[in-house]
């Protein structure tokens, strides 16, 4: 922590291992640049969300619902539970709702990490990983990625007795790279059964690969299979901030038992049900995201940029040297994109996929900075 001195208040009685955070850093909000530039038609492509938005059921249900913002919201999250019993084919008593998936994952740090314990994550792996583990001041055993994705025979070699936790993003943020299933079940086979491992599934509905895991269907086999996923990426509920675990009965009692007992607000709950019976919905975004995708792919080939193949809603670029130049341009043109330095990435962008007319504005402007 630069600028500020340990041995004064209140840094002097902190957790020692907080001084050593820095805070998340988000994408730049579109109004912020707005603002900032005197123009009304900026677009983010900057934090994965789905440029579609959700769809409109949920939206009418999050509208309903404010009838009763003056009301506790359901602790238990009764109906939604219910619903997502049925859509993954699980108990209730598997499922854990957090208020965004990040949530949960604070939850399994503060239940398995004590001061001392080891959580393993990759190198570019996702920046909530360290935060949750420093923040129980637990230690951070970050391996080498191999081709930008996770080494999972080498997460598995850096196993030790205090290792409480794996965290493993399927696929990766920010890299969109993903572990198939074979390689998942050798590594699931393969760590002691007392090392909690979480799947952070994301960008689950978004992939689509014969060989891509579905880690839900593997709790009953590894009880120390934690699955996360998510309402705020293909559901395009980010705003509303709900997201979920799945695991076995016993680890999901123990979430429980550190979960505040309103996490979930009533709009979130109400806005996920809706949201989970429109399967069309989450089609068209599939399916219009894998075009986008695969079109944006297809531009940098042909102009000979660098990027790491993605199975997500996202594309990281390499510019090299002139990466912040591309920023500061596409920033200029109201396009905000995301830097990754970070990530310890500080020659790439990430950058999420929009819709068709917002990769044509953002190929438009590429052209000519390049
Ligand atoms: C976006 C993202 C999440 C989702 O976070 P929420 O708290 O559910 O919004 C989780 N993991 C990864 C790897 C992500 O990129």
């Amino acid at each position: 922590m630069n600028g500020v001195d340990r041995q004064a208040f209140p840094f002097n009685v902190a957790v020692p291992d907080i001084l050593g955070l820095a805070p998340y850093q988000p994408g730049k909000p579109v109004e912020e640049l707005e603002r900032e530039l005197g123009i009304k038609n900026a677009i983010k492509l900057a934090s994965n969300e789905n440029p579609f938005g959700p769809c409109e059921e949920a939206k009418q249900a999050m509208l309903r619902s404010q009838i009763d913002v003056g009301l506790y919201p359901d602790a238990n999250g009764y109906y939604l539970k219910g619903v997502l019993s049925q859509t993954l084919e699980v108990s209730e008593n598997n499922i854990t709702l957090g208020n965004g998936s990040n949530d949960v994952l604070d939850l399994i740090a503060r239940v398995f990490l004590q001061p001392g314990d080891e959580a393993v994550f990759s190198q570019y792996a996702f920046l909530v990983y360290p935060l949750v583990t420093r923040a129980v001041a637990a230690k951070a055993i970050v391996t080498e990625a191999a081709n930008w994705g996770h080494d999972l025979q080498a997460m598995s070699r850096a196993i030790t007795p205090r290792t409480k936790i794996i965290f493993i993003a399927n696929p990766n943020n920010p890299t969109g790279t993903y572990v198939d299933e074979q390689q998942l079940i050798e590594l699931l086979a393969g760590v002691p059964e007392r090392v909690i491992v979480v799947l952070d599934e994301a960008y689950f509905e978004y992939v689509q690969r014969a060989d891509y895991p579905d880690g839900i269907s593997l709790i009953d086999r590894y009880p120390n299979l934690v699955v996360t996923r998510t309402f705020s990426k293909i559901y395009g509920l980010a705003g509303l901030r709900i997201g979920y675990a799945v695991a076995s009965k016993d680890i999901t009692d123990l979430l429980n038992r550190v979960r505040q007992p309103f996490n979930v607000n009533a709009l979130a709950q109400n806005a996920a049900i809706a949201a989970l019976e429109n399967i069309e919905h989450v089609e068209k975004c599939r399916k219009l995201n894998q075009q986008e995708l695969a079109r944006f792919a297809e531009f940098c080939q042909e102009l000979g940029i660098a990027y790491i193949p993605s199975v997500a809603n996202f594309l990281t670029v390499e510019f090299g040297d002139k990466t912040p130049e591309i920023y500061r341009g596409l920033l200029h043109q109201g396009l905000i994109t995301r830097p990754i330095e970070n990530y310890q990435m500080p020659e790439h962008l990430r950058i999420t996929i929009g819709t068709p007319e917002d990769m044509d504005r953002l190929v438009g402007v590429l052209r000519e900075l390049l």
